[in-house]
């Protein structure tokens, strides 16, 4: 029926975690991605470099071997006679893995392999791969001296041969062919220097060494990343250099991995910490939004729906029996004396008691109805699904039976009331703001069927409320003019001496169209439409002013429990005798039991300023209420007035007789004086009169006279006094 501030399952706050924590992994791919990128780009190129340095050095080294030859040879003079000088150069000073002086017929004349004296007369070894390099440079050679026949080998000249070969027993090496220059008077006729440089392991630890390059090796088949082809002159690929590729990048990672990890965990850290914290705000806000959600729709006070919601609540209702076949019932709530209780009882209690009622409302109410506050003592109920007419009576008499017992308020039980008007209407019929205004007439017209109780619309009450609604104009206007409105006056016999001992003053209204009205009738409209405290001035100036220009013992007024929920009342009534000059003693007000009722510390306040002064106070129509004769201990009357309906049984029925009798010995015994009205016979005067009633009023003795006919009234008793 009504909500309580929560906050719903899936939260924004929740989505914005998640966005938050997507984004946050997003962030995270993205950085991993481009930095690994990155460090690939980095690796990548520190291997290319390594490739181009490998390459570079093996072409150094072969390049170098040509210059090493020329070096050592170019002082060799005449190679047969310095044999044991050209046998240290070539084992020592050359320093190449093999060396050989080829003579210009082809014979191996000096060898040295591995750096040592290999002999005098060699075979070529390897003649397979070096043989056609020879017979080339020969060729060239032979070309150039047959173009120049005073040509002399130099290294301008460009005559010598630099390949990269493949050997059938020791691998791969470099292969360097020179003349050696000065030997023969024909260049045709050199002697060849042949040096071959293996790529051992022993050159490629060296290369390695010199450029940081790890576990540089030969293999016929590359696997890993680095690795650069060895090949010949034409091409081919003789073996395959492989070695341990550097990968800066990733060495740079592994030495700032542990800062790294200290940092990313930092950041995540701050990153959780942020969606926490984020979190921990939005769901504090999507609270105190739901907080203003709730109470946007709902009363602080009793925690019910309120206008809005319930205005939301009852268009859907209308929408929904639309299509189902049931009727919705809107019943409008009054709190029958809500405004006495509040006045008397304080704005706490008060407060409590629309608490407690709206609890019961709530606890009486299925799941499916709305209970609304609408504002001060005024509540609404929607209760979908109803079937028919009697359902609707049964739930407003079940309504008004449960809330019935008395609440406990503070340390008082005060009996409350409800007064209900419903109406029952099928979806598509009216419009929301017809069936509120269709309850609330029909609330209106439980109120005048004297509260308490339940009405159900009927279009009739309408017509009635417009009846009462011009009632109400023309009794203001009639109240503004003075026209139609005047007072008679009933005179009250003392019941022993037979003469007037006072008189009471009774409204009347002439009303143009309808012709005399009954007080019953427009008193309560006048206490309806907060006219009556006016209404009530009215009369009482009215009747001073009679009583100050008669010589009337008495003057008894009626005063409305309306007009004393007025704070002021004594004091506008001390103005009044004062203005017309009326001694207070010979002024009576008429009081009911509902002003007892009340039993607010401001009636009592104003009951004993009124009694201070020398006010009487009459309680009128005793017996019809509730007040017991117990009750009047408690409180300061002057006089009991015994309501006509006892004072009429008393000769008829023996049972009224003696309560009539209990009531005017208790009275009497309280000090009260007794007055019985209604008295219409003989007989029942004489009884009223036996049993001890002071005073006696009724048509036996006169009907409520005119103000003149009041006066002659009075001057026939006092001439009687004077006979
Ligand atoms: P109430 O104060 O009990 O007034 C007595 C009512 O009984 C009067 O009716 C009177 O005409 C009627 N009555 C008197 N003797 C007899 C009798 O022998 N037989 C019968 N059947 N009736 C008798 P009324 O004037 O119609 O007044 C009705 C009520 O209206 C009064 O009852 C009083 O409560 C109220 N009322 C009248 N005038 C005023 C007024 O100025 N202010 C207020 N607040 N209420 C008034
Ligand atoms: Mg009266
Ligand atoms: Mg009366």
């Amino acid at each position: 029926m009504t909500l309580s501030p929560s906050t719903g399952g899936h939260s924004v706050s929740a989505q914005i975690v998640w966005a938050a924590a997507v984004l946050a992994v997003c962030l995270a791919v993205v950085v991993v991605v481009s930095v690994s990128w990155a460090m690939e780009r980095i690796d990548d190129r520190a291997l290319a470099e390594q490739r181009q340095t490998i390459t570079a050095s093996l072409f150094e080294a072969r390049a170098r071997m040509a210059a090493d030859q020329a070096a050592t040879m170019v002082s060799i003079g005449e190679i047969t006679s310095e044999t044991d000088e050209l046998d240290r150069r070539l084992t020592t000073a050359l320093g190449h893995d093999r060396a050989y002086i080829l003579t210009p017929e082809g014979k191996v004349l000096r060898a040295s392999v591995e750096g040592r004296f290999a002999g005098k007369v060699f075979t070529l070894a390897d003649s397979f791969v070096l043989q056609p390099i020879i017979d080339r440079l020969r060729l060239r050679i032979a070309r150039a001296a047959f173009d120049d026949p005073s040509l002399r080998f130099n290294d301008a000249a460009g005559l010598l041969a630099l390949r990269t070969v493949g050997f059938a027993d020791s691998g791969q090496g470099f292969v360097s062919i020179r003349p050696i220059g000065g030997t023969a008077s024909k260049l045709s006729d050199e002697h060849l220097l042949i040096s071959i440089k293996l790529i051992d392991q022993t050159m490629l630890h060296d290369i390695g060494k010199q450029f940081g390059i790890a576990n540089l090796r030969r293999v016929s088949h590359p696997t890993s990343a680095g690795w650069v082809p060895v090949t010949n002159h034409d091409g081919d690929i003789l073996t395959y250099l492989v070695w341990t590729p550097s990968k800066p990048a990733q060495a740079l990672l592994g030495e700032v991995a542990p800062a790294l990890a200290v940092m990313l965990l930092m950041v995540g850290l701050a990153m959780a910490a942020l969606l926490l914290w984020l979190r921990r705000t939005s769901l504090t806000m999507e609270a105190s939004r739901a907080h203003a959600t709730y109470f946007a729709l709902h009363d602080p006070l009793t925690g019910l729906a309120n206008r809005a919601l319930f205005e939301t609540r009852l268009k859907q209702a209308k929408d929904y029996e639309f299509l189902a076949e049931t009727k919705v019932l809107l019943i409008s709530v009054d709190i029958d004396r809500f405004k006495e209780i509040n006045d008397s009882w304080g704005h706490a209690a008060g407060d409590q008691l629309l608490r407690e009622i709206a609890k019961r409302l709530m606890i009486e109410m299925p799941e499916e109805a709305t209970v609304a506050r609408l504002g001060g003592d005024e509540f609404a109920i929607i209760h979908p699904g109803i079937l028919s007419e009697g359902q609707a009576r049964w739930i407003c008499q079940r309504l008004i039976q449960y809330v019935r017992p008395p609440l406990t308020i503070g340390s008082e039980r005060i009996d409350v009331t409800l007064s209900l008007g419903a109406a029952l209407v099928k979806g598509n019929e009216v419009t929301p703001e017809e069936i509120l205004r269709r309850a609330d007439v029909a609330l209106y017209c439980a109120k005048l069927a004297g509260r308490d109780g339940f009405a159900l619309y009927d279009p009739e009450m309408d017509r009635e409320k417009r009846e009462r609604r011009t009632l109400e104009i023309e009794l203001r206007n009639a109240l503004l003019t003075g026209e139609g409105l005047h007072l008679v006056y009933q005179p009250i016999y003392g019941s022993l001496s037979g003469k007037i001992a006072g008189a009471e003053a009774l409204i009347r209204w002439m009303h143009p169209a309808r012709g005399l009205l009954s007080p019953d009738y427009f008193i309560a409209l006048a206490e309806e439409c907060d006219i009556i405290d006016p209404l009530g001035e009215w009369v009482l100036r009215e009747a001073c002013q009679f009583a100050v220009s008669s010589n009337l013992p008495r003057i008894a007024v009626n005063v409305s429990p309306v007009q004393f929920q007025n704070a002021r009342l004594a004091e506008r009534i001390l103005t009044i005798l004062t203005e017309t000059g009326l001694a207070p003693d010979r002024l009576e007000v008429e009081i009911t039991e509902g002003v007892l009722l009340q039993n607010s510390p401001q009636m009592q306040e104003t009951l004993r300023t009124l009694r201070q002064a020398g006010v009487s106070i009459a309680l009128d129509d005793f017996g019809t209420g509730y007040a017991s004769i117990s009750y009047l201990r408690s409180y300061a009357v002057d006089k009991l007035k015994i309501d006509k309906s006892y004072s009429q049984l008393v000769g008829a029925d023996p049972a009224v007789g003696h309560i009539v009798r209990l009531m005017i010995e208790t009275a009497r015994a309280l000090g009260m004086r007794v007055t019985a009205e209604g008295v219409e016979n003989e007989d029942q005067r004489r009884k009223l009169t036996d049993m001890g009633c002071t005073y006696l009023q009724g048509y036996l003795f006169a009907r409520p006279l005119a103000p003149e006919d009041l006066r002659d009234a009075l001057s026939r008793d006092l001439s009687q006094k004077l006979a």
